[in-house]
């Protein structure tokens, strides 16, 4: 939360006390020489835009090696007993998650863009410095006629700061989650120790560190699996007026596995009938007023085709076939366009909210994994929580099959929908106003009930999970981990024993 001006103007003094006192300590420990102790604003928040911390000092790092040196210092020395670090990535998240106030943080920007082709065993790989952004990757890979398999939405964001959330998207159900085509990794502990890890080297901190948000090292590389790049892709967007029928045909179509791609968004409003394709196809939109409304709800299930320009007729056999089974009493549009431009799309509405100041405002974002059996009571429940909100930012709902996410589901269903609520707050609606907090109270009541144990129908919740949660502290979090919890603290002792890295996730008290 933003603090009051004289809690503002104390943290301040705090800084300036603990720049001090790192100065000076640093004579007695080794602390890298690039810390600065002049925080610039954008570090002080994120996406978001509802939490602000400023921490006492950056690190740039030059290489793993500072990181290191500064972890180790930390860990090893009892005058750092209060001091947490955290990693920034793209600073993408949007509670705080990359926030260390009052501690380190570590501008993973800074760290060189190493971006490597590495051949082995038959398939190709490419070696990403954690502070990569994904873009940087994919252009560096397009040059080689490869590409990863596994995306997020939007790329400007870094290889590391994904790969501690999951990273996800239209390619999840086909190619895994991003944390799924890893194969390696150097990753700095929070004792500061350098640890190169695997599926057969130290593969308790592989598998840890991979969703592990943050909690257990700090990448600084990753190996990631290629494929070759197809340059062309069909862009196919279906509509539905009836959510029965759009679940059913994202269902299908993701059981006949005949897309690389597939997305579902929930849309309100007359639906455009003549329009540019830009139009059609964005998703944050431009942005009236328009009311979640059940009469004016559509629903378009968005999905893509790969192609070789030398093998059109094979695209078009696909693209055939996926519409037969999907395209009865709908509408259908479809784009041709390159692999880059369609991969990279959130990238120019990027660019014209930025244009028209709609970019860099509060972003009361939720994210959820919510059962099958429970997609329509969590519609009805969206659309009843939010019906006189405006919508600004689109609202995604699309399925997976539980079988290629997630081992074993607690729920026992082996298809869930991922539900991202992606709104963007008025400009004025900054954090302290009436406006904001409604907004972020519609999601604390929709996640309340969407999470809490038991079906809708027996009065108790939907068994869903949150993606990327804001949680209060350790028992909510032990709530979310259920089973998997006791697994997590052990790797915590383990790696961080101190409890000193990514405090913003807030899961573990820092200790002394
Ligand atoms: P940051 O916000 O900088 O950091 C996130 C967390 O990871 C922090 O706890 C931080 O300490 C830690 N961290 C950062 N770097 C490292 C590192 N190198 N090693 C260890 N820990 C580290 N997510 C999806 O899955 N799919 C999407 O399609 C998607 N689309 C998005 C679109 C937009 C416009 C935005 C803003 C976010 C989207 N996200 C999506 C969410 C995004 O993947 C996460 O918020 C991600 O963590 C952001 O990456 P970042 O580099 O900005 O990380």
């Amino acid at each position: 939360m933003r603090l009051s001006p004289i809690l503002e103007l104390s943290a301040a003094l705090l800084s300036i006390l603990l720049a001090f006192f790192f100065r000076s300590s640093n004579i007695f420990f080794k602390l890298p020489a690039n810390l600065s102790f002049q925080v610039p604003v954008n570090l002080t928040s994120d996406y978001g835009r509802i939490i602000h911390g400023a921490p006492a000092a950056v690190l740039r790092p030059s290489s793993p090696v500072d990181i290191s040196l500064l972890l180790k210092s930390i860990y090893s020395s009892p005058l750092y007993d209060e001091v947490t670090v955290a990693a920034r990535g793209a600073g993408h998240s949007t509670h705080g998650q990359a926030l260390a106030p009052g501690g380190f943080v570590v501008d993973m920007r800074s760290l060189p863009l190493s971006i490597t082709i590495v051949d082995g065993d038959g398939t190709s790989y490419v070696d990403a410095a954690g502070g990569a952004l994904w873009i940087d990757v994919l252009n560096e890979t397009l040059r080689h006629g490869l590409s990863p398999r596994s995306w997020t939405d939007y790329l400007y964001l870094t290889v590391g700061g994904t790969l501690s959330v999951g990273g996800i998207s239209g390619q999840t159900f086909k190619q895994g989650p991003q944390i799924s085509n890893v194969v390696e990794m150097d990753v700095v502990t929070g004792k500061g120790e350098i640890v190169e890890c695997s599926e057969r080297e130290n593969s308790d901190l592989f598998h840890g560190v991979l969703g592990g948000l943050g909690q257990l090292g700090i990448i600084t590389r990753a190996r990631i699996k290629l494929r070759p790049a197809p340059p062309m892709v069909a862009w196919i967007r279906v509509k539905h007026h009836d959510f029965e029928q759009f679940t059913r045909h994202g269902e299908l179509v993701v059981n006949a596995g005949e897309v690389d791609y597939l997305e579902g968004f929930i849309k309100f409003g007359d639906a455009p009938h003549s329009h540019q394709p830009e139009d059609a196809f964005s998703r944050f939109g431009a942005e009236r007023c328009v009311k979640p409304r059940q009469p004016t709800a559509y629903y378009l299930l968005e999905m893509a085709i790969y192609y070789d320009d030398d093998d059109v007729s094979d695209a078009a056999r696909k693209r055939a076939k996926v519409l037969a089974r999907v395209s009865s009493m709908t509408s259908v549009e479809i784009l041709e366009v390159s692999y880059l431009d369609f991969l990279n799309r959130v990238r120019e509405e990027e660019l014209s909210l930025r244009r028209v100041g709609l970019w860099n405002v509060p972003h009361p974002w939720m994210n959820l994994f919510v059962p099958r059996s429970q997609i329509r009571s969590f519609h009805d429940l969206l659309l009843r929580t939010m019906s006189d909100s405006c919508i600004n930012g689109p609202i995604l709902v699309w399925n997976l099959n539980t079988s290629i996410v997630v081992p074993q589901d607690e729920a026992g269903e082996d298809v869930f929908y991922v539900v991202g609520v992606l709104r963007a707050a008025p400009p004025t609606c900054t954090v302290g106003t009436s406006c904001l907090d409604r907004l972020m109270q519609q999601n604390e009541r929709m996640i309340r009930m969407a999470t809490a144990r038991g079906s809708s129908q027996d009065g108790g919740g939907m068994g869903a999970k949150q993606y990327m949660p804001y949680l209060e502290g350790e028992e909510e979090w032990r709530e979310h981990f259920g089973p998997k919890w006791k697994r997590f603290e052990e790797l915590k002792a383990k790696f961080d024993p101190l409890n000193v890295l990514a405090p913003g996730q807030r899961i573990f008290k820092r200790k002394k």
